[in-house]
C-alpha cells in the first residue's frame, strides 16, 4: 500500500489487509472473548503462569538459553493485553487479533509506557553492558525471542555473573506480579466496570510506592 493511501478495511497503518479482519472466522471467535474480557483476561492469566513456570523452571536448572528465549513472550503477552483491552479501539482490536503486521512489540510498548506505565519503563535506554559494550532491554528481548547468535552465545556466560541473574523465587514473585495485574482487571470486567475505570485502576496499580507517599503527605499537610 502506498503511503497516504487508506486501507478501506483496516485502519491501522500499514495494514495491507484484502478484506475486514473480522470476516475471518478466527478473529471473529477471538473478538467475542474480547467483548466479555474476563473471558481473554483468564486465558492471558493462563499463559503467563504456564510461560512463567517454564521459565522458572529454566532459572532453577539452570538452562540459561531456555530462560532467555522465554522472556520477550511474557513481557509481549503482558504488554498486549495491557493494550488490547485498555487500549485500542474495535478495529485496532481486529487487527491485532489477525496477527497480521505490523503487529510488532515495539510499537505497542511505546504506546503502554506512555499510558499505563507513566514512562517509567525504558526498555530503549541504552545500558552499560559487562564488557564495555551496550545494550537495550528491548534488543535483548528480541535477541532471545529470535535466538540470536548473541543470546546463544551469552546464555553461555549467563550464570557466570550472579548479581545480575534473579533468583527463581524472585523471578516466580515478578511472574505473580503481572498475574495479580491481570487478575485485577478480570475481577473488574466481571463485575461490569466500564473500560475507563478498568484503566484508571490499572494505571494505579503502576504508580510507584513512592507517588502514594507523597500522596500521603500531600493529604497530611492539606
Ligand atoms: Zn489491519
Amino acid at each position: 500500500m502506498a503511503k497516504g493511501k487508506i486501507n478501506p478495511h483496516c485502519p491501522v497503518t500499514g495494514c495491507k489487509s484484502a478484506h475486514p479482519h473480522r470476516q475471518d472466522k478466527h478473529v471473529h471467535a477471538l473478538m467475542l472473548l474480547v467483548e466479555k474480557p474476563h473471558l481473554m483476561c483468564g486465558y492471558v492469566i493462563e499463559g503467563l503462569a504456564q510461560l512463567g513456570n517454564s521459565a522458572c523452571n529454566d532459572l532453577a536448572n539452570r538452562n540459561a538459553l531456555g530462560f532467555i528465549t522465554r522472556q520477550r513472550q511474557i513481557q509481549e503477552l503482558y504488554i498486549k493485553t495491557l493494550y488490547l483491552l485498555l487500549i485500542a479501539d474495535t478495529p485496532e482490536q481486529a487487527h491485532m487479533l489477525s496477527g497480521e503486521m505490523p503487529n510488532g512489540l515495539t510499537g505497542y510498548y511505546r504506546n503502554v509506557n506512555e499510558i499505563i506505565f507513566h514512562s517509567r519503563v525504558d526498555w530503549e535506554a541504552t545500558t552499560p553492558g559487562l564488557n564495555g559494550d551496550s545494550f537495550t532491554i528491548m534488543n535483548t528481548l528480541h535477541d532471545g525471542a529470535h535466538v540470536s547468535f548473541k543470546s546463544l552465545v551469552m546464555a553461555k556466560s549467563y550464570f557466570n555473573h550472579p548479581e545480575f541473574v534473579m533468583t527463581p523465587e524472585r523471578f516466580a514473585q515478578s511472574i505473580q506480579d503481572l498475574i495479580s495485574k491481570v487478575n485485577y482487571m478480570h475481577g473488574m470486567f466481571e463485575a461490569g466496570k466500564p473500560r475507563e475505570h478498568v484503566l484508571d485502576g490499572v494505571q494505579a496499580l503502576h504508580r510507584p510506592a513512592r507517588y502514594w507517599e507523597e500522596q500521603q503527605a500531600k493529604a497530611r499537610v492539606e
